[in-house]
């Protein structure tokens, strides 16, 4: 077996009287707050969320049996704010609690974007960590509850206790990610490759490719059923092997016509000249240029981004596929089942 380059921690790496006697203060309670705030709270550490007095999300959490304050209420009571609020939002939220955090508390996160990028300065007197589930939060839930643990990575930025990262880990097995393995990494590390990974390739790429192929398919007078079925559908069953298996499992289970085709011909259509733009993708991830431009567009009111998402909307392969999965009731399922099994260590 490969060596790894990194240490993964498990269950038994993380030491628990590191937050047992802490009170963690939720603040927000999307993706993943509710699923920090309820797993927490399940495995016996005493949780505040905190939401201001007009969130529609209060209700939820207080039904979820969680206490439920406002965001400086509850800063004031915590030794540890986990501010789970979008990215967007988190700065201003900072300003509201800042006041509220003592010498010694941890000001924690679950993306680095903000102290990366300097759009959050915190005081000199606390630590500043990072326990970011690889996973939405629906699933760091589902996992928690059947057992199974969500992989994560933790990330100290700033230690004025000399425990930031044994509070890190400890966290980090409240939510059940040391279950699955955690990796140390850094701010800057976490904030530029989750940055580039979206881009490129995850979020970015992957769409820019389905859809080139689609209309590659449709141009050329095959018909949007078929082309949907596979640039798109197809995906799904492809992906899952590869995540079940690696590329190697995904190359065995296809035909001998499919390797030799897409050995032959994959690296032609995502070529050097892709991988020159994705260097430039990086760099401006790296640069800052990237960070600068999402932080304008939304002081600008968001005009690019709610442009972009339309065209998104409204390009062909939304509605044949809206319509196809409509008929197909393995849709709905696959929904239910999606959660691939992840490698829970216990
Ligand atoms: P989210 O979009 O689900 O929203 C979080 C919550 O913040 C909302 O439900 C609401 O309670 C509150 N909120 C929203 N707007 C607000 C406002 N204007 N003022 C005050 N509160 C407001 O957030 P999320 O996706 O859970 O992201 C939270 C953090 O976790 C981010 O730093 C994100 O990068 C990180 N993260 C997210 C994921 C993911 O899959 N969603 C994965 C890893 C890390
Ligand atoms: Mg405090």
């Amino acid at each position: 077996m490969t060596d790894f380059t990194t240490t993964v921690y498990y269950d038994d790496d993380a030491d628990r009287t590191h937050i047992d006697d802490k009170t963690v203060a939720i603040l927000g309670y999307g993706s993943q707050g509710h699923a920090h705030a309820q797993n927490l709270d399940e495995s016996g550490v005493d949780v505040v969320v905190g939401l201001r007095e007009d969130s529609s999300s209060r209700d939820a959490a207080r039904e979820d049996g969680l206490r439920v304050a406002t965001p400086t209420e509850a800063a004031a009571e915590a030794d540890i704010v986990s501010v789970l609020v979008p990215d967007t939002v988190q700065p201003a939220v900072f300003e509201e609690i800042r006041d509220e955090l003592d010498a010694g508390d941890t000001l924690q996160f679950a993306h680095g974007f903000n102290i990366h990028y300097n759009q959050i300065r915190p005081p000199e007197d606390v630590d500043v960590t990072l326990v970011a589930p690889k996973s939405p939060g629906h699933l760091v839930r589902r996992n928690y509850e059947s057992g199974e643990g969500t992989p994560g990575l933790i990330a100290v930025y700033q230690d004025t206790t000399g425990e930031a990262k044994e509070e890190a880990l400890a966290y980090a097995h409240g939510i059940g990610c040391t279950r699955a393995g955690v990796i140390q990494t850094s701010f800057r590390e976490e904030t530029e490759t989750d940055l580039f990974g979206e881009q490129a390739v995850l979020c970015g790429g992957v769409t820019s490719l389905v859809k080139q192929g689609y209309e590659t398919l449709v141009d050329a007078g095959y018909s949007p059923e078929m082309a949907y079925f596979e640039c798109l559908n197809e995906l799904k069953l492809i992906v899952d092997l590869m995540y079940e298996d690696g590329l190697g499992g995904m190359w065995h289970s296809v035909s001998d016509t499919a390797e030799f085709g897409g050995l032959t011909r994959g690296d032609r259509v995502v070529d050097e000249h892709s991988r020159e733009r994705m260097e430039e993708v990086l760099e401006e991830v790296q640069d800052g240029t990237f960070a600068r431009e999402w932080i304008l567009e939304n002081q600008a009111g968001r005009p690019s981004y709610s442009q972009l998402k339309e065209a998104e909307e409204n390009h062909d392969i939304e509605d044949v596929g809206g319509r196809l999965r409509e008929l197909f009731a393995w849709a709905d399922e696959a929904d239910d089942t999606e959660k691939a099994e992840a490698p829970a260590d216990d």
